[in-house]
């Protein structure tokens, strides 16, 4: 039987609710035989379309769609520099196309291939927030009404927003938070939900590594009396050692590695068991098949999955995190943006999520595609990022 190669090499790129979305269609050498996947790094986008097409395409082309392992195995190192953010989402893109092709070939759905079903849909969770303790609380008891059993739960955005800083004259612009204020605003959120709303419902929050590390440390065990699903980023991937220091002092669960680029930046982690949930961004890593690796083993060391699931994840890319839940022995919880309806006209198929379970369509691959037509209504926007322009109230810089 001749093989089926890869024909041709689309990047169709969109940015239909707020955030530039990419996704590589690998068109193949058997007639109406396409795969979808997610390559999507929004701040970067222009980037990896040019290594999608410039790099990859003439790499891929003629290649057998079957050898999905070989070709994430050889796109990883024929570039000789690796473990780029750039790169890993390109291939992505490559990696989890191919999985749709194989999917369809097969005439399962993805989840069948890596094993079949461990459950019938993910439980998930939303963010709940607001820019005061009332808002924030108001906004999780609506989405506990619409059936969400687990939130993430945050005041002020990231970093929190101080309505008033202190500042240097000459300060320059930029997205100022204060460490301190942030801390004690959550604390209270979080007392004043508990008390109001009860221990029933699982609450997250997100540091997003605004922290010092000793601060992280405090906060963590100040969380504890919370009985957090998880503590998300605590740290940043740079202040790792610090997880000792948490992991020696309190019990609150911890999740990390959303920034992670490469497999092995898990291990010391997990084999330390210093976190509970891998909350991994699946494009950045590179695709299905790291993720699948790597949550095989965090599963040895009873670590679960927590697959990053924010609104620059694109469609495709949460149908594939939802393939990986379904099958993780240690799936944990996946993350839902809750996209509008229109995006859904753009991505027929795009995972449904009813009282706070994420549903497959049972379609053959990834059960999703792209409407190449809608989505060039909503074309890519250049801009400078502000959000990630972070300021101490000093007006240093700092990660975002
Ligand atoms: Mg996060």
């Amino acid at each position: 039987m001749a093989a089926v190669t890869i024909k041709d090499v689309k990047t169709i790129l969109t940015q239909p609710a707020g955030s530039r979305l990419i996704i590589v269609k690998l068109i193949t050498s058997e007639p109406g035989l396409y795969g979808v996947g997610c390559a999507t790094f929004t701040q970067r986008f222009h980037a990896v379309h040019t290594a999608i097409e410039k790099h990859l395409k003439p790499f891929l082309i003629g290649r057998d769609v079957d050898r999905i392992e070989e070709t994430w195995q050889m796109l990883m190192v024929n570039g000789y520099w690796r473990n780029g953010p750039v790169l890993n989402n390109a291939i992505s893109g490559i990696d989890q196309a191919l999985w749709d092709i194989k999917g369809k070939r097969a005439n399962m759905p993805v989840y069948q291939l890596l094993g079949g079903k461990c459950r019938e849909a993910a439980a998930c969770y939303s963010h709940a927030g607001g820019d005061t303790i009332e808002a924030a609380i108001d906004s999780l008891r609506e989405l506990m009404d619409q059936g969400y059993h687990y939130l993430r739960l945050g005041c002020g955005g990231y970093g929190g927003k101080p309505a008033q800083l202190y500042k240097p004259d000459g300060a320059p612009e930029g997205d100022y938070f204060d460490r301190k204020h942030y801390m004690r605003v959550q604390l209270k959120l979080f007392e004043r939900t508990r008390a109001e709303v009860g221990d029933e419902i699982e609450l997250c929050h997100d540091i997003h590594e605004r922290l010092q590390p000793i601060e992280a440390v405090g906060f963590a065990k100040d969380m504890e009396q919370f009985k957090l699903f998880f503590l998300e980023d605590p740290l940043a991937p740079e202040d790792l050692e610090w997880f000792n220091n948490i992991r020696q002092q309190c019990a609150t669960p911890i999740a990390m590695g959303e920034l992670f680029n490469h497999p092995r930046e898990w291990q010391p982690l997990i084999e330390g068991r210093l976190i509970d949930f891998i909350r991994m961004h699946v494009s950045q890593m590179g695709g299905i098949t790291p993720a699948r690796h790597v949550a095989a083993f965090a599963n040895m060391y009873g670590i679960r999955t927590a697959w990053h699931g924010p609104g620059d994840t694109s469609p495709v890319g949460h149908a594939a995190n939802l393939h990986l839940d379904l099958w993780a022995p240690n799936f944990g919880i996946q993350e839902w943006c809750r996209f509008p309806e229109h995006v859904y006209e753009i991505f027929p198929g795009l995972p449904v999520v009813r009282k706070g379970y994420m549903y497959p369509n049972d379609s053959p691959g990834l059960g999703i595609d792209v409407d190449e037509k809608l989505a060039a209504k909503y074309p890519c926007e250049d801009e400078i990022i502000k959000w990630t322009q972070c300021r101490l109230p000093d007006g240093t810089p700092v990660r975002p």
